[in-house]
């Protein structure tokens, strides 16, 4: 018996945690962070010390309640915890397979036991690894390939196995092949996953309009006639469609109508594709890019990637340098850590490293890239010539602390005078799409997941593949059982 329980990422956006049992083996299908749950009782000054997380997290049901899952020396730090944990199920599990590098997909691998391997996509592992070098906090939820024993204080590696497209993992009963497929972060992966003549795909998320959509297709071809499909809904009630080609065009024609002002962009640090459409715009208008350091890094180590190609950037690069220390942008004294190692191995490769009043004075030459929302003070020293563009090129908030976040945003852009424009090509499937990858996979059970609008979708489904049996899971059904 094929059994699916689902323990996060249902009825929610993002915090997949999806176990798939069958006979005595079990796969975790990706272990995020749910966002909407965590959100709902922490924040960044409220939130768990060491010996409460796990208890914390099992009360407010941030984490999922099952027992023989769990890092073990954070359980014998937190009793409360062991006794929540005490009477839940305890089903085997054989290893958690992550399906991308965004945090509601893999964050909290983190809180796992290191006896439970974890497998990712080589890719992935190169973008967490990155995430993790370059994160300020030592915070136990970064803990992801890595992590430090609570009780003896040294470090340890996870059992992590990386794997490609075209690969064949077996693990228990299961067969797990993982598939490309076309989504806002490189070395984005589907599955299909085979037990006992059974078969199940799962999509993780995905798009069919991005630059690289052939990947979701391939996905398609390898999971045509499966017994049953995980499928995402994240955009189910949005029929807009724009691609990344509109963002170029729109790009371009805002460079070009502000010729002589500064051009800043809000882009996200690991949208891959959005940073070539950028690197692309640059080059067309003769305009140089300044890329923040982290940005720079992550392409420097995408370089090692199979499978992927990083543009070439010649000298129209340069990288921004913070306002920090003593003012002086000193690398030395100014930049501490994997900052101040990056900044002098790209100084020692001749990569130009640019400060605030430098750009001042030569404003049309650029286009600035921006990461984060905190960057925008990096402008107040830079003092764009007024009416210069601001271009938030990111998701629209989705969320209270987004909406407020986005606020201060507009207060800053207002403040130093600038234009805001706004133009985005998402990471997920809209209606049109999501619609079609179901009728040509043409599952029996259709199953939807990291999706708000679990009605519409029943709706959608009902009427336009009618042959198909919707299934939903989570709620008061929290274990479906498949087949
Ligand atoms: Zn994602």
């Amino acid at each position: 018996m094929l059994r699916l329980w689902g323990l996060g990422g249902v009825g929610e956006i993002g915090g997949n945690k999806l176990l798939l049992e069958g006979g005595d083996s079990g796969v975790f299908l990706d272990f995020g962070v749910s966002m909407s749950v965590k959100r709902r009782f922490f924040s960044l000054h409220l939130r768990p010390r060491t010996p409460t997380y796990l208890s914390l997290y099992l009360m407010t049901g941030v984490i999922p309640r099952l027992g023989g899952i769990y890092r073990e020396d954070l359980l014998r730090i937190d009793s409360p915890a062991s006794s929540i944990l005490d009477k839940a199920p305890k089903p085997r599990v054989d290893a958690c397979i992550v399906s991308h590098a965004h945090i509601d997909h893999y964050g909290h691998v983190s809180l796992l036991s290191p006896n439970i391997p974890i497998y990712m996509g080589s890719t992935t592992h190169l973008l967490i690894k990155h995430r993790q070098e370059t994160s300020s906090q030592r915070e136990l939820e970064g803990q992801v390939l890595h992590y430090r024993d609570v009780e003896d204080n040294v470090e340890e590696e996870r059992r992590v196995a990386t794997f490609r497209t075209g690969d064949k993992i077996r693990l228990g009963g299961f067969t797990i092949r993982p598939i490309h497929v076309d989504h806002s972060i490189p070395a984005s992966y589907g599955f299909v996953i085979e037990w006992g003549g059974q078969t199940i795909a799962y999509t993780g998320d995905f798009r069919m309009h991005g630059p690289k959509s052939e990947l979701t297709w391939d996905f398609v071809e390898e999971a045509r006639g499966v017994d049953a499909l995980l499928v995402e809904g994240t955009r189910i009630g949005e029929v807009e469609r724009v691609e990344e080609r509109d963002v170029e065009r729109d790009l371009d024609k805002w460079v070009k109508s502000h010729e002589g002002k500064l051009v800043s962009i809000m882009v996200s640090e690991m949208d891959f594709d959005r940073l070539q459409t950028v690197i692309r715009v640059a080059e067309e208008n003769g305009r140089s890019l300044i890329l923040p350091v982290k940005v720079m890094k992550m392409l420097e180590s995408l370089k090692t990637a199979q499978g992927i190609k990083v543009p070439s950037l010649g000298d129209n690069v340069s990288v921004l340098l913070d306002r920090r220390g003593s003012g002086r942008y000193d690398i030395e004294r100014d930049y501490r850590g994997w900052m101040r190692k990056t900044l002098q191995q790209l100084h020692d490769k001749g990569v130009e490293l640019i400060s605030g009043p430098r750009i001042s004075k030569n404003q049309s030459k650029y286009i600035l890239v921006l990461s984060r929302p905190e960057s925008i003070t990096e402008l107040a020293w830079i003092k764009p010539e007024p009416g210069s563009p601001l271009i938030l090129s990111t998701s629209e908030p989705h969320n209270e602390e987004q909406e407020i976040e986005r606020e201060k945003l507009m207060n800053w852009a207002a403040l130093l005078g600038l234009k805001v424009l706004k133009c985005h090509a998402s990471g997920h499937a809209e209606q049109g799409s999501i619609l079609r990858l179901i009728s040509e996979i043409g599952a029996k059970t259709i199953i939807p997941i990291h999706t708000e609008d679990e009605e519409l979708f029943s709706k959608l489904v009902s009427t336009h593949m009618p042959g198909s049996r919707m299934m939903r899971i989570g709620g008061t059904q929290p274990i479906i059982t498949l087949g």
